[in-house]
């Protein structure tokens, strides 16, 4: 029946997700799309799932000096 109620770390919107949901599955925000990681199941807990989407910090791929 009724989902889960859980709590977007991005946009601190609620939302529900499924029950049947495990630990390391990663659902959509309903509000704001992002890709949220499930944490922990009691209480649900979420991330904001980290793809490759970088944020602006330096790279240290590209941080080898060249000469
Ligand atoms: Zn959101």
């Amino acid at each position: 029946m009724a989902g889960k109620k859980v709590k977007c770390p991005v946009c601190e919107v609620i939302f529900e997700v499924e029950t049947d949901m495990e630990v390391g599955d990663t659902i959509s925000c309903s509000d704001c799309y992002a890709e949220l990681k499930i944490v922990k199941l009691n209480p649900l807990q979420v991330e904001e799932a980290v793809s490759d989407f970088s944020d602006d910090d330096d790279e240290k791929e590209d941080s080898e000096d060249k000469w």
